[in-house]
């Protein structure tokens, strides 16, 4: 059981170098292909909510209380949706990126999900706490490294890091999906109706633009080139295996299906 649990959006405008390898004018036009408007992208921030092995468990956190007001819903949608946050009892992280980790402890430092134990992917770790690459890093990228060590150094003890490939918990399987971030991770389980499900995360941003045009490379990859190999090696996985997607910028309920269509794909959400 999956349930997609949004924790709200934000409007960015529609900027050269968003794209990095399509100027503005075919970025407008792939989202005037969409029915969506030109001058601006709508983000959403969608976690993913897994029952597996009798556990609850949540994939991602949210911005929590560190971004704009639109953001941040996590905890009231949960609870619209009839689960208190101290009955989940794992949180699972992606990447860490500060949209995805954000939600795990408030600016007062208290844990947002008490009694979840906190699962990371070990070279994402790694490369994050690695202090050499964060002092050599150009100061627009030092804060992201702060932002880690903000919300993982007081309880760095009690971080679970798994390899990417691992059964991180009975029942999830996580897939290496790196290129977004160096030690991004997708993940694989039951979904609904029998079929399996992915949520491959940040594998793609928004699918107006990312799943259409699969090789377009976004500006918050690390490795653009590795992540374009990953979005179109989880997508062609996803559609051999007839499962489900999940992702975190996807659109509508942020679980759907996906087609092959021209060179690249379409993401079709299904209904919340
Ligand atoms: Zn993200």
């Amino acid at each position: 059981m999956a349930t997609a649990v949004s924790d709200g959006s934000l409007q960015r405008p529609v900027a050269e170098g968003f794209v990095r390898n399509a100027p503005v004018s075919a970025v407008q036009a792939a989202l005037r292909e969409a029915g969506l408007p030109t001058d601006q992208i709508t983000f959403p921030y969608i976690p993913l909510l897994v029952e597996s092995g009798g556990r609850r468990i949540l994939f991602d956190t949210g911005n929590g209380e560190f971004s704009a007001p639109t953001t941040g819903k996590l905890l009231e949608n949960l609870a619209k949706a009839g689960v208190a946050a101290d009955t989940i009892d794992a949180v699972v992280f992606s990447h860490l990126h500060g949209d995805h980790i954000n939600g795990l402890r408030n600016k007062a430092g208290t844990l947002m999900f008490p009694r979840a134990k906190v699962f990371v992917p070990a070279p994402e770790w790694n490369w994050w706490m690695d202090d050499q690459r964060m002092a050599a890093a150009p100061e627009a990228q030092q804060a992201a490294f702060r932002n880690v060590r903000r919300v993982f150094g007081p309880i760095a003890q009690q971080v679970q890091r798994f390899e990417p490939g691992a059964e991180v918990l009975p029942g999830v399987q996580s897939l290496p999906a790196f290129g977004h971030t160096a030690g991004h991770t997708a993940f694989v389980f039951a979904g609904r109706g029998g079929r399996k499900l992915m949520f491959w995360a940040d594998a793609s941003n928004v699918d107006a633009l990312f799943v259409r045009n699969p090789d377009w490379i976004v500006q918050f990859d690390l490795d653009g080139e590795a992540a374009r190999q990953t979005r179109r090696r989880l997508a062609d996985m996803v559609i051999r295996e007839n499962m489900l997607l999940a992702g975190y910028h996807l659109s509508g309920s942020g679980i759907g299906t996906l087609a092959a269509r021209g060179s690249g794909y379409d993401f079709k959400p299904l209904s919340a």
